[in-house]
Parts: C-alpha cells; sequence; structure tokens
C-alpha cells in the first residue's frame, strides 16, 4: 500500500481507536486504523470490564453517560454480544470518613441524574448475605455495568470494517511529520500513508507522537494488578467496591470472580511488561476475604495486569493538538478508559467531520501540561 491515502488515518486499535474508527467510517469517511499488534492486545483487552457511573470526576460525567448509552446500544450498534451485564455496582464504606466521601459520590451522581440507592448495615445483610459484618454504608447504582474485553474491541473493529474501514493489524507506525495540511505516515516494513486527519489514540505510547509536534504530558505507565478465582456456584451479581480502593471485584455467570487490588503497580511499554508482584496477590485476597468472608480460602488461578497510561491529575487528554491542526489526542485514561471509550470515540468522530462535539472536553485539553500539573490525592496515594 505504498503512497496511499486515507481522510483519516487513527493511530492505536484500542477501544478509542476501534469506536472512533466505527463512527467515522459510518458516516462514510475513509478511515485506516493502525494496530502494532492485534486489535484490543493492550489495556482495552485486559482490563476489568467495570462500566461505573459512581464515584467519577464530575467533569466527566457528560462524556461518561453518553458512553453508558452507547454500551446499552453496543448489540444494536455493533451487532454482536460483549457479555454487556447491567448488574449495578455497590460501593461499601467501612468507617465515618469513608462514609463521608460515599455520600458525596452519590450527590454528585443524583446531581447527573443516576438513580441511587443508599444502605445501612441492616438492609446491607438483608440484600447481600454475602457481605462481611463490618461495612457501615453503602451506595448502588443500578445502571452501572460490566462487559467482556476480550469481545468488545475486537467487535467494534469488525463493525467498523464492515462499514469501509480499513484495519491494520500488526503495523506500527513508525514516524508521522506534517505534509501539507495533513500527515505523512512511515509504516513499520517502509510503506507511507498520508491522511487529512490523525488520532493519537496509542494509549501508554501516545506521548512519542504527541511530542513530535511538540506537545507533551507526564504520562506514567502502570497497571492494576488482577485476579480471578476458581469458579464458585453463581452469587455475587453486582461488581462490588470498597471506597478506600482496596478491592474491586465482580463475579461472572460461569462462577469465577475476578478482583483487582490496589495500589497500582508501574508497567514498562519498551518491553512490554506489566508484572504483579506475588505480595499483590496475598493483599487482594485479604482485602476481599474482608469483604466477603466466605472466599477467604479460595485459589486465584490467574493474575495478569496491563500497560495504561496515567496522569498526575487522573483526568485523560481528549481533543484537538494546540500545535497541529487536523491532529486529535485521545490518551491517558487513568484506569477508566473502557467505560468512556465509546464516549470518547464518538466525540472524536464529531470533531473530525463536524468541527466539534456537543459534550464538554475542555477539562481533557492536552494543553493543561503546559503548566506544572494538577497531582490529585489519587495519584499521590498510588503512585508517590
Ligand atoms: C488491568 C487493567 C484494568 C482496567 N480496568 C478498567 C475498568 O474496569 N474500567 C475502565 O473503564 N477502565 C479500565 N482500565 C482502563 C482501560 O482499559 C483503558 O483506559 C482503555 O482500554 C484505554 O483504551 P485505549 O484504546 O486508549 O488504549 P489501548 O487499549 O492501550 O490501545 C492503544 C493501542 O495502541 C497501539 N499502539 C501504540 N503505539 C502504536 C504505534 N506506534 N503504531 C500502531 N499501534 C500502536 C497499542 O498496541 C495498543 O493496542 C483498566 C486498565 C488495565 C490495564
Amino acid at each position: 500500500m505504498s503512497g496511499r491515502t486515507t481522510d483519516v488515518a487513527i493511530i492505536g486499535g484500542g477501544l478509542v481507536g476501534a469506536w472512533t474508527a466505527f463512527f467515522l467510517s459510518k458516516r462514510g469517511l475513509r478511515v485506516t486504523l493502525l494496530e502494532k499488534s492485534v486489535v484490543g492486545a493492550q489495556s482495552s483487552g485486559v482490563n476489568f470490564g467495570n462500566l461505573r457511573l459512581q464515584g467519577r470526576f464530575s467533569g466527566q460525567y457528560p462524556l461518561s453517560l453518553r458512553a453508558q448509552a452507547l454500551w446499552e446500544d453496543f448489540a444494536t450498534l455493533i451487532g454482536e454480544d460483549c457479555e454487556f451485564e447491567q448488574s449495578g455496582h455497590l460501593y461499601l464504606a467501612y468507617d465515618a470518613e469513608e462514609q463521608v466521601k460515599l455520600e458525596a459520590y452519590a450527590q454528585l451522581s443524583e446531581s447527573y441524574g443516576l438513580a441511587i440507592e443508599r444502605f445501612g448495615p441492616a438492609d446491607l445483610k438483608r440484600r447481600w448475605p454475602w457481605l462481611g459484618e463490618r461495612a457501615i454504608a453503602a451506595t448502588f447504582s443500578a445502571r452501572d455495568a460490566t462487559a467482556n474485553p476480550r469481545l468488545a474491541t475486537p467487535a467494534v473493529a469488525r463493525a467498523a470494517a464492515r462499514h469501509g474501514a480499513v484495519i491494520r493489524e500488526n503495523t506500527q507506525v513508525s514516524a508521522v511529520d506534517r505534509q501539507g495540511c495533513g500527515f505523512a505516515l512511515r509504516l513499520a516494513g517502509g510503506e507511507s500513508l498520508s491522511c487529512g486527519a490523525l488520532v493519537n489514540s496509542a494509549g501508554a505510547w501516545a506521548l512519542e507522537i504527541a511530542e513530535r509536534f511538540g506537545e507533551t504530558a507526564p504520562l506514567f505507565p502502570a497497571g492494576p494488578p488482577q485476579f480471578v478465582t476458581e469458579p464458585f456456584p453463581y452469587l455475587i451479581r453486582p461488581s462490588v467496591q470498597a471506597i478506600d480502593g482496596s478491592v474491586i471485584f465482580r463475579q461472572i455467570p460461569r462462577g469465577n470472580v475476578i478482583l483487582a487490588g490496589y495500589p497500582r503497580t508501574a508497567a514498562d511499554p519498551v518491553s512490554n511488561r506489566a508484572p504483579v508482584p506475588p505480595g499483590k496477590t496475598l493483599a487482594a485476597m485479604r482485602a476481599l476475604a474482608r469483604v466477603v468472608p466466605m472466599l477467604a480460602h479460595c485459589h486465584v488461578i490467574r493474575v495478569w495486569s496491563g500497560i495504561e497510561a496515567y496522569l498526575p491529575d487522573m483526568i485523560p487528554v481528549i481533543g484537538p493538538s494546540e500545535t497541529a491542526a487536523g491532529l486529535f489526542h485521545a490518551f491517558g485514561f487513568c484506569g477508566h478508559g473502557f467505560q468512556i471509550g465509546p464516549g470518547v470515540g464518538l466525540c472524536l468522530s464529531e470533531m473530525i467531520a463536524d468541527g466539534s462535539t456537543q459534550t464538554p472536553l475542555e477539562p481533557f485539553s492536552i494543553a493543561r501540561f503546559r503548566s506544572a500539573a494538577v497531582v490529585s490525592d489519587k495519584f499521590r496515594k498510588e503512585f508517590d
């Protein structure tokens, strides 16, 4: 394909790149999605699968709600199932300070129209008898959901291909340069591709592309360790999260419990490694046992993590480049990108095809890193 042209080139075949390709190709633009490995091989394919609406950064709610509507419509839009399940999300507080945080999350969620149920200890035990005794309060959002990350991204890319998008796996973009009003890409193997607009959705590798155009962000590659247990009779339907962040878990109908333990662990995008130190498995299982004592002695059958880009304010970069017209960034999803991915793809497609999007994206501008970055408490707690 030496010397080919396309309207839009997308670097990175994760969920964000795939949804962007889907919406743009559906609108009739010529799109080429370039993935150095296979579609959904990185964060997008190895994540926990949580589509949580409670407890998000307030500026992210419009985007997040737009994304959830797309998840809810996944089977119709994409034509395949991704095990989307609206099983709800339960947040647990174990002391008065955590209860205050829980209430703040609940009120913020309600201000964006979410229905939040509140529980005291007695109601909690009645509704979810497998919970331990120690939680003093909980909130439940029935609209929160989960999906299978292994299924979702490849399905979206296949749907994009049906609309005419060219999906190129095992195709690394090795260089990007300005070419007139557009861009010239060099692909591994020496091929070249010209495009009018360029999407940088390269995940933890996105900085290299931004820096070619004089932009930067203090990106930190890491991942939350994930664990899966042997199967048990299916009992636990919602996703459950201790609000102190020590553990989040869900049971899948096949019976296995999937859990994630915090803090996250640094990962290496150069060697492509996301290690899980053995101590993290023990810590996560102890945190799980505190929430569901009957799981105290269950066996973990597999551990893994992934390589995700974090930023110190725990807010992603989404939107146009400040230095190169026609270039759009979408990276640094700080552990939230699976839920908002469809919304990000939709907004990018609107910005590229229409010149603007109805969803407010100002908080996500890369320009915020021209001055010293704000460091969120969450980031400090996990990575300092
Ligand atoms: C273990 C784990 C658990 C998580 N759990 C959740 C969760 O429960 N809920 C949630 O909302 N989020 C979760 N996340 C975060 C979520 O997975 C990510 O935010 C999201 O998948 C990011 O999608 P992406 O498309 O931006 O990036 P990625 O999926 O990383 O895709 C980027 C792609 O770009 C490709 N690429 C990079 N450079 C190049 C190049 N030069 N040329 C060609 N291709 C290139 C890479 O190979 C990669 O496939 C989790 C993340 C991890 C790691």
